[in-house]
C-alpha cells in the first residue's frame, strides 16, 4: 500500500470502485466543509461568480460574509458545501497556478470553479431589492425561498438541525432579503432569469412550514399556488420543469396544488427514517402530522404526481447523534435503507443531504457520520431506485446537485 492510500479518502475510493472518485470527494467535502484562504477569496469576482447569502439556512461557521456560493468539479459535479471553521478540519480552498484548488493536508487534490453568476444577478426588482435576493440560482436551477420562517418554531418545535430563524434575523438586517416574497415579483424575476439562453432547466421552491389555514397548512398550499401561478406565466405550457419541497400535505391539498399550477414533482422531507428519532428531532412535524402520517402522505402524493415524481429527503447523520440515535453505523444504515425500501416499493424515492452541524442549533455541537457511511447510503438509495425503477431526474446532479445518491444516476443508469 502506498503512502497515498493511507488517507481516508483514498481508502474509500479503493473500497468502492463502482462509485466515481469525484463523487466520493464531493461527499467528503460536504461532510467536512471548506475553508477559503485569503488568496482564494481574492479570486472571487462578484460580477462573475455567485456569492453566499441568499439561502434560508446558514453557514457552518455561522457567518454571513462574501464567499463563493459553492464549487464545481471538472466533470460538472456541484459540491454544495459550506464555510467551516478551521478547527473542524475542513478542506482548504486555496490557489494553485492562479486558479482555485481543493487542498487537504497541504496536498492539492482537484481544481474547482466557483459557480458562475447568472445575468439577472446584476439587476434589481422594481421595489429596489436585488433580484438575486428574490430568486437565486444553482448552476442549472432557479431557487425560490418564498417564506424564510417556519411556524414549527412558534412553540420551539422546529427541527433540531435547523437554523432558519437565526438566518432570517441575520438575512433581514444584513442582506436586504424579504422575509416573505411577493408572488408577482417572483414571477417577474423568473422571467428575467429565463432570458439567459440555455442556462436554467428547472424551477425549485421551498420555504418553512406554515400551519395556519382552515385545514392545517392550507395557507402554505395557497401561497405556493399564488407563486407558481405567477411563475407559470413565464412558460407556454401548463406544466413546467419544477419541484417543491413542502410540508407533507393531505391528498386534497396535493390535488389542489397539482391542478392549479404547473408543478411537476413533489418533495416532503421526512429528515430521518425512524419514528422515535423523528418524534424527538422533528417535534413540530411529529406534532402536526406524525411519522406514519408523513409516510402516508408521501405515498398519497404518488397518486397525484405519478410514480417517479415524489420523493423525500434525509438529513443524513442525525440518526447517529446522541443520546437517542443509533450507536452503530451498520445498524443505522440497515434501518434507514429498510424504511426507504418501504417507501420505494410504493413509488416514493429517498434522497439525502450530508448533515452539516450548524451553530445555534440543538445538534450543532455533534459530529456528522463517516465518509464510508455516506457512500454506503448513497449506493443503497441508488440501488433502491434501480430495483423499483424510480427516475430521479427532477432531483439529480443536474437540477439539484446536493445528493450524493442521485449523483449516481448520472453514471450508473437505470
Ligand atoms: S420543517 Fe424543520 S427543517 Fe424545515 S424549516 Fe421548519 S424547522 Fe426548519
Amino acid at each position: 500500500m502506498t503512502q497515498k492510500l493511507q488517507t481516508n479518502l483514498d481508502q474509500i475510493v479503493a473500497r468502492y470502485p463502482d462509485v466515481p472518485p469525484l463523487i466520493i470527494l464531493k461527499t467528503d467535502v460536504q461532510r467536512r466543509g471548506v475553508f477559503y484562504s485569503k488568496a482564494a477569496l481574492e479570486l472571487l469576482d462578484e460580477a462573475a461568480h455567485q456569492t453566499t447569502g441568499t439561502h434560508i439556512f446558514g453557514a457552518r461557521d455561522g457567518m454571513i460574509a462574501l464567499r463563493p456560493e459553492s464549487l464545481l468539479l471538472r466533470d460538472g459535479t456541484s459540491i454544495i458545501t459550506t464555510p467551516t471553521p478551521l478547527d473542524e478540519n475542513p478542506y482548504l480552498v486555496d490557489v494553485k497556478d492562479g486558479s482555485p484548488w481543493l487542498f487537504d493536508d497541504g496536498v492539492a487534490l482537484e481544481a474547482v470553479d466557483y459557480w458562475p453568476a447568472p445575468d439577472f444577478y446584476a439587476k434589481s426588482s422594481s421595489s429596489g431589492v436585488p433580484m438575486k435576493n428574490i430568486v437565486s440560482a444553482r448552476p442549472q436551477r432557479l431557487n425560490i425561498f418564498p417564506y424564510r420562517y417556519c411556524t414549527f418554531w412558534n412553540n420551539n418545535k422546529g427541527c433540531s438541525f435547523c437554523d432558519i430563524v437565526s438566518q432570517l434575523k441575520k438575512g433581514g438586517k444584513e442582506l436586504n432579503i424579504p422575509a416573505k416574497l411577493d408572488p408577482h415579483e417572483v414571477g417577474v424575476v423568473v422571467g428575467e432569469a429565463l432570458k439567459e439562453p440555455g442556462r436554467f432547466s428547472a424551477v425549485f421552491l421551498t420555504s418553512g412550514s406554515i400551519f395556519s389555514g382552515a385545514e392545517p397548512f392550507d395557507d402554505e398550499v395557497e401561497y405556493y399556488i399564488e407563486i407558481l401561478k405567477e411563475v407559470g406565466k413565464q412558460f407556454r405550457t401548463k406544466k413546467f420543469p419544477s419541484q417543491i419541497i413542502g410540508t407533507a400535505f393531505t391528498k386534497k391539498q396535493l390535488q389542489h396544488l397539482y391542478d392549479e399550477t404547473g408543478l411537476m414533482s413533489y418533495t416532503a422531507d421526512i429528515e430521518v427514517l425512524n419514528e422515535g428519532l423523528f418524534d424527538r428531532l422533528c417535534p413540530g412535524k411529529s406534532e402536526w402530522i406524525g411519522y406514519q402520517g408523513w409516510k402516508k402522505r408521501l405515498v398519497d402524493a404518488v397518486d397525484v404526481f405519478g410514480p417517479g415524481r415524489v420523493n423525500t429527503g434525509l438529513v443524513a447523520g442525525i440518526e447517529l447523534t446522541s443520546p437517542h440515535g443509533f450507536i452503530s453505523e451498520d445498524e443505522a444504515l440497515q434501518h434507514t435503507l429498510s424504511e426507504a425500501e418501504d417507501l420505494a416499493r410504493q413509488g416514493v424515492s429517498t434522497v439525502f443531504i450530508v448533515w452539516s452541524p450548524r451553530p445555534h442549533t440543538p445538534l450543532g455541537n455533534q459530529k456528522n457520520a463517516s465518509l464510508d457511511y455516506y457512500i454506503r447510503l448513497a449506493r443503497g438509495l441508488h440501488a433502491l431506485r434501480v430495483k423499483y425503477r424510480l427516475p430521479i431526474g427532477y432531483d439529480d446532479y443536474r437540477h439539484c446537485g446536493n445528493h450524493p445518491d442521485s449523483d449516481l444516476s448520472r453514471l450508473l443508469p437505470y
